[in-house]
């Protein structure tokens, strides 16, 4: 990549495109010409252009500038479950300082399109989120970016001391569950645990009724209430950073991921969400309130724990699925 800058580690493919054509370091790179090349294909079809390597963006994009497709490689997907990218608002607000001090422009990363990450790990903070739905560009960085100064005091709430405090309880489960999605890309490796993480995400992230959508219920998903699989599916996806990063403590919590010292401070920040319904007192009490479903559903979700968890020994997870499986009993 001699006549292009670098990317930085996790940078994302549209991201870093936007970088070659808004500041050019050697020769003439028109961002004009990469902002056609997109709009073009975006005509065409939807298509994926940061993990795409077969798109035709990514095939034009890289011809313009004099690269092959093996340039492309640092930009491969490191994460599986993505955020789809008209959903993605999550970002550090440092990275973006940092990397303006660097590059002159905020730059995206891979990482803040994965469901579970919710805080920066550089930085040690949660990451923020900006309200809204966008038209996703090549310059999504500075539009978040410039949004968030427009409007900061909507977007940004000042870090609690209690959300800084459970810093290391979020930042381990975080880097477990990072583990354990990149453990099942090698083939043949069982990956219930993997699946197990995620339906107690889905569980807790479901639209409308899940308890942890019920904490924020100015700030509703709209679903189709008839469509179970569906909804379980997309409450992950198309919730904010605070709710999956309430979703994915819990989890942790109940993986038993989290240190015994940093746990007392983890399940305070939980419960200074949830002064009402006292979801998060026991794992047992936590199981029997995720639980929103019908019976029917209920008895699905409970056999897929309980099978998913089958080589497990952990006295949370048993006491969350025997609450979850309680009433069917
Ligand atoms: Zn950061």
């Amino acid at each position: 990549m001699s006549k292009v800058s670098e990317p930085l580690p996790n940078e994302l493919f549209s991201s870093w495109l936007f970088r070659q054509g808004a500041i050019p370091r050697v020769g003439k790179l028109p961002l004009y010409d990469l902002v056609e090349i997109y709009q073009d294909c975006m005509q065409k079809g939807d298509f994926y252009p940061d993990f795409d390597q077969y798109s035709e963006f990514v095939s034009r994009s890289l011809k313009q500038l004099e690269l092959s497709r093996s340039d492309f490689d640092s930009f491969s997907q490191k994460c599986s479950w993505l955020i789809p990218r008209y959903y993605r608002g999550a970002f550090c607000y440092h990275c973006f300082c940092d990397h303006i001090q660097q590059f002159k422009v905020p730059t995206m990363l891979a990482e803040w399109c994965s469901v579970f990450h919710t805080v920066c790990s550089i930085h040690l903070v949660p990451l923020l989120d900006t309200p809204g739905v966008y038209n996703y560009k090549l310059s999504m960085a500075l539009k978040l970016f410039g949004y968030y100064h427009a409007a900061n005091n909507i977007v940004f709430k000042a870090h609690s001391g209690l959300e800084i405090e459970a810093m290391p309880a979020l930042l381990s489960v975080q880097a477990y569950m990072f583990r354990v999605e990149n453990s099942i890309l090698s083939e043949g490796v069982d990956d219930s645990k993997w699946r197990l993480i995620q339906l107690l995400i889905r569980v807790f992230l479901y639209p409308r009724h899940g308890i942890i959508t019920s904490l924020f219920p100015k700030q509703a998903i709209n679903t189709d209430t008839q469509l179970f699989r569906y909804n379980l599916h997309v409450g992950p996806l198309a919730s904010n950073v605070a709710r999956r990063r309430l979703a994915t403590l819990l989890t942790g919590l109940i993986l038993d991921v989290v240190e015994d010292g940093d746990r007392p401070i983890a399940e305070r920040y939980l419960r200074s969400f949830d002064q009402r319904h006292h979801y998060f007192d026991n794992f047992s009490g936590l199981g029997r309130s995720a639980n929103v479903f019908t019976q029917d559903r209920g008895r699905q979700l409970s056999t897929q724990l309980i099978e998913l968890s089958r080589n497990i020994y952990n006295p949370h997870l048993d006491g969350f699925i025997s609450g979850f499986s309680g009433r069917f009993r």
